[in-house]
């Protein structure tokens, strides 16, 4: 009985948030994906470059998945792995690998744009130079508007018949919190982009069925989701919670790496 009792208690928690949870192989992508800011990991203490100090753990235990999504420590933005490569299934309820964001982290690496600290860090991304020619703002930040231009070339090479898909883009730096919630988007951080409206689908718009959960809706071609991988980005559509126009900077979860 006791032994049942806790494979439920086991199953009903979201995300798995105790001290050394993270396996090696995450650590060192967290490190990888960082160079420039963060220096190493010590005593669960994530240790930035400029000597500054944040646990991995805040100790709050396992969370329910709103807890994970709205609050969420180091450990918890990388405990949900993102699968790399085409989607084999819908992703199952509450299932939304790089959606939880700590916001001290982001603020620290991306600047906080609520206190103007995020425009002047941005640069212009000529979104596919021959199709488009769009100005974009990123952030050049950590290689990430180096990583967006290269999706935009390689992006540009595609057939014809992916430019509906792609532009014009729907945005990318945009200081505003995310919408129904109080969390602020990546897209305030300069590290997102919407390719185009034409073809999206939101969860937002989606009912969801008696069980809570949405019924899973994309029309993005798998190979402009290929690209945006290999170059460090995360895809909306990976997302219970969809958003498939949406891909941002994430090399720690995207990017191929160990
Ligand atoms: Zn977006």
């Amino acid at each position: 009985m006791r032994i049942a009792l806790l494979v439920l208690v086991a199953l009903s928690a979201f995300a798995t948030a105790g001290a050394g949870e993270l396996t090696q192989a995450a650590r060192a992508r967290l490190l990888a994906a960082y160079p420039d800011d963060l220096a190493r990991i010590e005593d669960g203490e994530l240790v930035w470059r400029d000597g500054t100090r944040m646990p991995l753990d805040d100790g709050k235990g396992e969370k329910s998945f709103a807890d994970w999504l709205n609050d969420p420590d180091i450990e918890d933005t990388l405990a949900v792995p993102y699968p790399m490569g085409d989607l084999k299934s819908p992703p199952a309820k509450d299932v939304d690998p790089g959606r939880a964001r700590n916001a001290a982290f982001f603020d620290k690496i991306y600047g906080d744009c609520r206190k103007g600290a995020v425009k002047g860090k941005l640069t212009t991304v000529v979104w596919l130079p021959k199709k488009s020619g769009q100005r974009l703002p990123f952030s050049k930040i950590n290689g990430a508007a180096r990583a967006l231009e290269a999706v935009s070339q390689e992006l540009d090479r595609l057939p014809e018949r992916f430019d509906a898909y792609l532009y014009p883009s729907a945005g990318t730096y945009n200081c505003r919190p995310i919408a129904g919630t109080r969390r602020m988007s990546a897209h305030g951080h300069g590290i997102a982009i919407d390719i185009a409206l034409k073809h999206a689908d939101y969860w937002r718009n989606a009912k969801p069925g008696k069980d809570g959960a949405y019924a899973y809706k994309n029309e993005i071609p798998t190979e402009i989701v290929r690209i945006f991988e290999k170059h460090g980005f995360i895809w909306g559509g990976k997302w219970h919670h969809y958003d498939t126009m949406h891909f941002e900077y994430r090399p720690e979860l995207a990017g191929g790496g160990p």
